[in-house]
């Protein structure tokens, strides 16, 4: 059976993950994307990440990257300097325990109207994430210009240290252009959120459920540097499934038939 991740949060992004990663090895996933605590000041301790080790050792699973965090007042882009600060050590949190975890990379938001305290942020985080031998991964948001900031820092920072995380239903909102803009940085893809939506909204729905253009996707994903497996960004919110297991056994069918259309390509 091929690799396959679900991201920890398809249920609810806060609070002790363990439950969940329980139920995703039980669904047959080998692999989580790590979403807890994505956008909040929560600190991971070492002695809870030597737990989390351990729970992942039990349940035979691996850890295939993590969405870090900027949070309330630790934020990375901040440009006061104390709060600034304090984001950066966040983002060390969180490239340590990747790390830990034995994961490849640390997903971040980046906001276009902060470049400078992001440029500040990244010079700093630059070494720190290298002698790691962690990569940071850059997410097109939803903002309308999703994709600017983006290819911004990815023309001023080496592929060792910056790549891009594609989110596939961020890439079929608004303009719709996500996958056009996928096409000239296939050579920096190096994460994804694969998830679909009807262009409406960002709705985390499963693959497969709403308008993006999977054939076209999975004919990128092939040809990318992208060596991960495929990785579920999908949740139950939206998916009119009220039952956990029927989700996550949907979850794990779209999620192999991705794998063969990308296989196939
Ligand atoms: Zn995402």
């Amino acid at each position: 059976m091929k690799s396959l991740a679900l991201t920890t949060d398809y249920a609810t992004s806060r609070g002790d993950a363990t439950p969940y990663l329980r139920r995703i090895a039980a669904a047959g996933f080998t692999h989580v994307h790590w979403c807890h605590e994505w956008n909040t000041d929560y600190e991971y301790a070492p002695a809870e990440i030597d737990a989390l080790q351990k729970c992942f050792i039990e349940c035979g699973l691996k850890l295939l990257d993590l969405h870090g965090s900027a949070g309330h007042k630790h934020r990375w882009f901040a440009p006061a300097e104390t709060e600034r600060r304090a984001g950066v050590a966040l983002v060390q949190n969180r490239i340590e325990m990747t790390a830990r975890l034995g994961g490849q990379s640390v997903v971040m938001h980046a906001h276009s109207d902060f470049l400078d305290p992001l440029r500040r942020s990244l010079d700093e985080l630059q070494p720190f994430a290298r002698q790691r031998g962690i990569r940071i991964a850059i997410e097109n948001t939803e903002e309308t210009n999703h994709f600017t900031t983006p290819r911004q820092l990815l023309s001023e920072y080496p592929p060792e240290f910056l790549g891009l995380c594609y989110d596939s239903g961020h890439g079929n909102m608004g303009d719709r252009h996500g996958l056009d803009e996928l096409e000239t940085l296939t050579d920096r893809l190096i994460a994804l959120h694969l998830h679909d939506n009807d262009g409406t909204g960002d709705q985390h729905k499963l693959m497969f459920t709403g308008t993006v253009d999977w054939s076209r996707l999975a004919k990128l994903i092939a040809r990318s540097s992208y060596r991960g497996c495929v990785s579920s960004e999908s949740n139950n919110h939206n998916n009119g499934l009220t039952d956990e297991t029927e989700f996550l056994s949907q979850a794990f069918a779209a999620g192999h038939r991705f794998a063969a259309l990308i296989a196939a390509s």
